[in-house]
């Protein structure tokens, strides 16, 4: 009896199955070279530094994102919630639960991009938001857009879920960063209040849901999952199993192609909302890790094939006018919107970890690399809420096709979920650059996302910092210079991408093998200032894009024809101009000469398609996209196949493109 009593108390084990890595703590991995200098440029003079001074809601012409919304009681917004006859709140249209989303995800991104490059003025916002947000804790332990008595039980687009995700994450990344318990404090009360209102109530049943917000609310779990990985405690990631199996069971629920029933059925089409979907990914993951139970494993892996099988070739799911992901009929030309591009980074973020497998960190490269950073411009001032890999224009009334008033490049769209994700896919993708892996050969690190960075933590008790150097993916050539406090023996762990070859590696003295999950393993004792030089075999390689055409690859990077075009401002911000916020525009674009960029091109029939790649001597290491510091020269055929000399640039550095062609 007492023996059982004793095994009663000790509490389950905090995973059912061990996660391969586990993310470092905020602000241990700190980006350099170019990825510290285009952080730095995106909050000192693009729009990510500057969006409260730009964004205005449409009718009120509030600014959504200045300081005296900090309280995120825009609870003011729903000052006009009522209660129907069976006592369910009922609140005003979805726009009351959009501000609580911009105000949150884009504090997200700026803390993030302030802790990373040290910007005074960031740091300083940041502060101001977290102490403005703990203020209006209510003493239930409430944070978030409703008014006392108009909480957790909804009929009609509610966003309660929602929101509470998108101010915690910034609260949690800030206690990270700064190491404040009382920030985590908080969060661990507004978060217990939220699970016991949902024991044996399931939210996303709400009927009379318009809009996204209840489904967005799913991402919830991306609050429990962080809690549960460093309190270890247990009731976050079960909560998070119960979200998701209600939101499987859900009969009104929108946006419900990853309920686990449909991710079990392969032959199920993956559609819906983009950004949902792409960030629902993770959740059967995460259920799989809480509970080891092997069909949300199976649903995991069904999503992810699924999901692989609709991207374009820039890595971001094709999508409709809608925001909604399509799989039948897809052209190259079809546009996504850079939320769907960032919530798959999120996710990909959690597979590499969750997995260990390099395959998740050569997709995230991929979708960081070409579908995120071509949707933005190099100097970070303007970000297009729809994108596509190939496109002669970007126009809110095209020459061709359906209207669309978010194809624009602007410093500032409303709403601004985009340009808040295009805040953030940077600073969580460093985030993800470095792991701690742990396993049968013990702690040690691992390189899952490849760039200049800093990394420096507690391996084994010793403090080893690690400086990575390269010019990644502009360069494949990449060395380590490993500092441990004193001599340390643990393994280093180096992803290998699919589309490199057999890579070289230097280490002098350590034992190199493959582990089983693919990744390059190297074990010695390292002392201070061993180096370890790692050279990837990139080559020019074609991939399957839409409509039976082949785009061409060179490492992650996807290249693309540029076409020359002509810029328009139509879009201006008087009122930011006259506050002393000057120079953000809103730019369309078309073809210089429209049936120019539409002459047949095929690739030539040659090893690598007749292109090598050429490093651009006048390019600036610090902003490699501005003028793309690699590119492939060769040849396209043109009509009646006549050979076309041509220079092709990472589609991360093109503005309109030709991407996919026929072979
Ligand atoms: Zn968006």
């Amino acid at each position: 009896m007492l023996r059982l009593a004793l095994l009663l108390a000790i509490p389950p084990l905090a995973w059912a199955a061990e996660d391969a890595f586990l993310p470092l703590r905020l602000g241990e991995i700190q980006p350099e070279g170019w990825l510290r200098a285009q952080l730095a440029r995106d909050v000192a003079t693009g729009y990510l530094g500057h969006l409260d001074a730009l964004l205005r809601d449409p009718k009120s012409k509030r600014l959504i994102l200045a300081p005296e919304n900090n309280d995120y009681v825009s609870r003011f917004n729903n000052r006009n919630v009522k209660l129907d006859a069976k006592g369910l709140a009922v609140p005003e249209p979805p726009q009351r639960w959009w501000d609580g989303e911009m105000i949150g995800d884009w504090h997200d991104g700026l803390i993030r991009t302030a802790f990373l490059t040290g910007d005074k003025r960031s740091r300083e916002r940041a502060d101001r938001f977290v102490a403005a947000i703990l203020k209006s804790q209510d003493d239930d332990g409430y944070i978030g857009i409703y008014p006392k008595g108009f909480r957790f039980r909804f009929s009609g687009p509610d966003g309660e879920l929602w929101t509470q995700r998108c101010v915690m994450l910034p609260l949690l990344a800030y206690h990270e960063f700064t190491g404040r318990a009382d920030v985590l404090r908080a969060v661990e009360r507004a978060v217990q209040l939220t699970i016991r209102q949902f024991d044996g109530h399931n939210y996303f049943d709400n009927a009379g849901q318009i809009g996204g917000g209840v489904s967005h609310g799913l991402m919830f779990v991306d609050v429990l999952e962080w809690l549960h990985r460093i309190t270890g405690r247990q009731e976050y990631g079960l909560a998070a199993v119960r979200f998701y199996d209600d939101y499987s069971a859900a009969k009104n629920v929108k946006n419900a192609d990853a309920q686990m029933p449909k991710l079990l059925d392969p032959k199920a089409p993956l559609g819906g909302h983009g950004p949902d979907i792409m960030g629902f990914l993770r959740i059967p993951l995460y259920s799989y890790y809480v509970t080891g139970k092997p069909s949300y494993r199976q649903a995991w892996e069904n999503s992810m094939v699924k999901t692989v099988r609709g991207l374009g070739v820039g890595g971001s799911p094709l999508s409709g006018q809608g925001e909604e992901i399509k799989t039948a009929g897809q052209t190259p030309d079809m546009p996504y919107e850079f939320c769907s591009t960032f919530y798959l980074l999120h996710s990909l973020t959690w597979a590499v970890r969750k997995t260990g497998e390099p395959r998740h960190g050569d997709l995230l490269e991929r979708t960081l690399f070409n579908a995120a950073q071509g949707a933005r411009s190099p100097d970070g001032k303007t970000l297009t809420y729809y994108s596509a890999d190939e496109r002669l224009w970007v126009r809110q009334k095209p020459p061709e096709g359906t209207p669309n008033f978010r194809y624009i490049y602007s410093a500032a769209t409303y709403p601004s979920c985009c340009h808040n994700s295009g805040a953030r896919a940077y600073p969580y993708a460093v985030a993800a650059m470095w792991m701690r892996s742990r396993g049968a050969d013990g702690d040690g690190l691992a390189a899952a996302v490849y760039g200049p960075s800093r990394v420096e933590t507690k391996v084994k008790g010793v403090t080893v910092a690690v400086d990575e150097k390269t010019r990644y993916p502009f360069g494949y050539e990449i060395e380590f210079v490993v500092r441990p406090e004193r001599a340390v023996e643990f393994p280093l762990r180096l992803r290998v991408p699919a589309w490199s070859g057999e890579p070289a590696v230097e280490a002098k003295g350590a034992s190199v093998k493959r582990d089983a999950r693919g990744f390059l393993t190297l074990t010695k004792m390292w002392k201070a200032g061993d180096k370890v030089v790692l050279k990837l075999k990139p080559s020019v390689q074609g991939m399957p894009a839409a409509a039976g055409k082949t785009a061409v690859t060179y490492g992650p990077l996807v290249f693309s024809l540029p076409v020359a075009e002509k810029a328009e401002i139509t879009q201006r911000f008087p009122e930011a101009e006259a506050a002393g916020v000057a120079g953000f525009f809103g730019y369309q674009y078309d073809a210089a000469d429209l049936a120019a960029a539409r002459r047949p091109l095929k690739l030539a029939a040659k090893p690598g398609f007749g292109f090598s790649a050429a490093e651009e001597r006048g390019a600036d290491a610090s902003y490699p996209w501005d003028r793309a510091a690699l590119r492939l020269r060769g040849g396209l055929l043109g009509a009646g196949g006549k050979p076309e000399k041509v220079e092709l640039l990472p589609m991360g550095a093109t503005l309109l493109r030709r991407t996919c062609f026929e072979k």
